[in-house]
């Protein structure tokens, strides 16, 4: 393992002061998996008073001084520094009561989750392992470090870190740890929801999201309560090879791995079990279920502190994801201008994800393909799609006499006249419209 120089001269700094230091968690973790580590934290016997003395002079922000963990700001990139310390008691299954300093680095790896997290590092030293976490790597097994029900009642969210690191690692998780996870599981109710919901949005964008979506659904479950009815629930439909969550799941890996995509996919059918009726031959049916999975997943994405816009973003998808995108130019043009170039492209991505996940009927992602085609000719050719590119104003319109809401209505007008290509977009074509539509209204 190499530490980059700007995070080997903290090391340095820390120890030629006298304090031990060293690398910690991910980045030990991701590098010895020969991944590239997104960040660096590091431990270290200096209490936050000592790491302000030895980096006097330097950024330092005050992350969490209560638990020890300062963040040295360098010019290459940030370092968290986190004082050796054992965690307390946990009265709430969240946050310890107190911390504990300590001056050696194995004690502070004990109160850290997993094995493969809870390996240091150090230049000279090399690598410091009480736990087995090297084994485990080499066998891709997520490991509690200890009593894993202790473990998961100290901090429910260590379940939802273990389904994460299952998505992204592609671990499995050792059978004891498993067990607990599924045992402590009712905790999660008391973590907030925005942890939560950070923890569910890595899963969903990890590599392997799909294995940990399908293995650990009762334990998602427990936080996505909306969500559970989908599990098991029959689609009856020569459309369908899968059930409804099987399905979802399916499709939700064939997204790109982006926040929005993910979630739109997963939540996409959720109001399928609702909305499910059986005909007398036996076939299922889901009618009216786009609007139904939109207000689920609203309630849902409202109660897990999603952005507003993200909100508005993921329920769009999730609305439209059965409605056509069309067949012919004229039909992307009009709902291009509905949909702008950002969600008609996300929209594109769902209902390949849909189509594919459905396991059957390969010909419907083809179909998708030259949407795709006819999207980016309409594109290319400049076309006129919105109001602002329309060659006439409200201005124009006032100057013809027309007031209020009369002019909107009749701008929008002339850009639907553009759009189907019954009308050209120059100023002479528009307002000669705009005048034999006002004569005939007369
Ligand atoms: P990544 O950053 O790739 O998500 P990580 O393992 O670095 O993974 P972080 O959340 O950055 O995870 O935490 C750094 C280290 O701190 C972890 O490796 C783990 O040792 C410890 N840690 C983090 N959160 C917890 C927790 N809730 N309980 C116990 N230890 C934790
Ligand atoms: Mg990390």
């Amino acid at each position: 393992m190499r530490l980059p120089a700007y995070v080997a001269r903290a090391v340095d700094t820390l120890e030629c002061a006298g304090y031990e230091t060293w690398a910690v968690g991910g980045c030990v973790r991701d590098s010895l998996m020969g991944r590239t580590p997104h960040d660096f934290d590091l431990c270290t016997a200096a209490r936050p008073e000592e790491m302000q003395a030895v980096f006097a002079g330097a950024r330092l922000l005050e992350t969490g001084l209560r638990h020890g963990t300062l963040t040295l700001l360098t010019a290459d990139g940030p370092v968290e520094i986190t004082t050796f310390r054992a965690d307390g008691d946990y009265a709430d299954g969240r946050h310890p009561n107190s911390v504990r300093f300590v001056r050696c680095v194995e004690d502070d790896l004990a109160r850290r989750d997993f094995t493969a997290g809870a390996m240091a590092w150090h230049p000279q030293r090399g690598l410091c392992d009480p736990f087995g976490g090297r084994d485990d790597l080499r066998r891709g097994v997520l490991r509690a470090v200890g009593d894993p029900d202790a473990r998961f009642a100290e901090d429910a969210l260590r379940i939802l870190r273990a389904v994460r690191f299952v998505s992204q690692l592609g671990f499995a998780v050792e059978g004891q740890t498993a067990a607990a996870m599924r045992r402590q599981q009712g905790r999660l109710a008391c973590i907030a929801p925005e942890r939560v919901r950070t923890e569910l949005t890595g899963t969903l964008c990890g590599r392997f999201a799909c294995r940990a979506l399908m293995q650990y659904a009762d334990v998602l479950f427990t936080v996505l309560p909306e969500l559970r009815p989908m599990y098991a629930c029959a689609q009856q439909n020569p459309h369908h090879l899968y059930d409804v969550w099987e399905h979802s799941v399916r499709a939700v890996g064939q997204v790109a791995a982006e926040p929005v995509l993910r979630w739109a996919m997963l939540l996409h059918d959720c109001g399928k079990p609702a909305c499910k009726t059986v005909d007398e031959s036996g076939i299922g049916h889901f009618y009216g279920h786009p609007d139904v999975s939109r207000a689920i997943a609203a309630g849902l994405l409202r109660r897990l502190r999603f952005s507003g816009q993200e909100q508005d973003e993921i329920g769009l998808l999730v609305e439209q994801h059965d409605r056509p995108l069309g067949d012919s130019a004229k039909l992307v043009r009009r709902r291009l201008t509905q949909l702008g170039e950002t969600n008609f492209r996300r929209l594109l991505a769902i209902k390949k994800g849909d189509a594919v996940g459905q396991g059957t009927h390969p010909d419907n992602v083809g179909a998708l393909w030259e949407t795709e085609a006819l999207l980016n000719q309409t594109l290319a050719a400049d076309a006129c799609l919105s109001l602002r590119q329309l060659a006439v104003d409200g201005r124009d319109m006032l100057a013809l006499g027309l007031r209020g809401p009369a002019v909107g209505e009749m701008l929008r007008a002339l850009l639907d006249a553009v759009v189907d290509q019954t009308t050209e977009n120059t100023a002479g074509a528009l307002l000669a419209l705009a005048r034999a539509r006002m004569e005939e209204r007369k």
